[in-house]
């Protein structure tokens, strides 16, 4: 475990992070066990060597953490969190920032709580549900300083699902991969009616990864409609 800790102490260093100290190594080290012990009975993920449960899931998560509006964030939301990225380790990295990771799979869920639950994570809560559900009740519309959200939807479909939750002024960070730019050109629709601008595309390089992983980084101008999100399934069904 120990030479995948260092990996990862110093692909956070190479992406501009502070050195991470012996407690937060310790709960990525934990986090690891707890997904591949519980990865033997549910499907949660397909990657399953540890250098790249560093790579794929721990390091590009945390490719956002020197953006100055993510350090300046308190409240960060995380859509179809999954088994818990890039939700958890932000939150690892940043223990006084106040995380909220929503799923609609249950089961999902349930392993992200027991995550919390055994690494004694506090100011984090998880909620199951559709994010075109929690994203019209008021305690979470319009909330977040910023919401992140990874391999969950195309783009127009995820706008929807997200930008509800952005407080004005806020960013929506989506992380995605080199189809980026025509996933742009078809949420043309979505860009307009949801009130953001896109603020910049960063196309990154995760330390020790080939692949080129691009992050999608919109600022909310104004207030969404009350008709946004649409009922549930819809946004998927028929897109703006
Ligand atoms: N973000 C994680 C990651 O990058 O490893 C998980 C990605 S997984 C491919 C997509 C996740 O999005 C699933 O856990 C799924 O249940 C969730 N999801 C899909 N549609 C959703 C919706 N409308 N509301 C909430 N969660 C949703």
């Amino acid at each position: 475990m120990e030479e995948y800790m260092n990996m990862l102490r110093d692909g956070v260093e190479k992406i501009g992070g502070s050195t991470l100290t012996h407690g937060q190594l310790n709960m990525f080290g934990e986090y690891i066990d707890i997904l591949l012990y519980y990865n033997r009975f549910m499907n949660l993920t397909r990657i399953t060597d540890m250098d790249e449960i560093v790579i794929e899931h721990f390091l590009d998560s945390l490719s956002i953490i020197n953006f100055p509006t993510v350090k300046g964030a308190q409240y960060i939301m995380d859509i179809g969190t999954g088994a818990g990225f890039p939700g958890i380790p932000l939150k690892i990295y940043y223990p006084n920032k106040s995380l909220t990771l929503i799923d609609s799979q249950k089961k999902k869920i349930e392993f992200v709580d027991k995550v919390i639950e055994k690494l004694k994570i506090k100011d984090i809560s998880t909620v199951h549900g559709r994010a075109e559900d929690i994203g019209r009740q008021k305690e979470h519309r319009e909330r977040y300083d910023i919401v992140v959200s990874r391999a969950v939807a195309p783009l127009p479909v995820l706008l929807e699902y997200a930008i509800p939750f952005v407080r004005i002024g806020g960013q929506f960070i989506a992380y995605k991969g080199p189809n980026i730019y025509k996933e742009i050109e078809e949420a043309k629709n979505a860009i307009d009616i949801l009130g953001v601008k896109i603020d910049d595309v960063k196309e990154i390089k995760v330390p020790y990864s080939d692949k080129t992983h691009i992050l999608l980084i919109l600022n909310k101008i104004t207030k969404t409609d009350k008709t946004y999100p649409r009922s549930a399934g819809k946004p998927k069904k028929s897109p703006l």
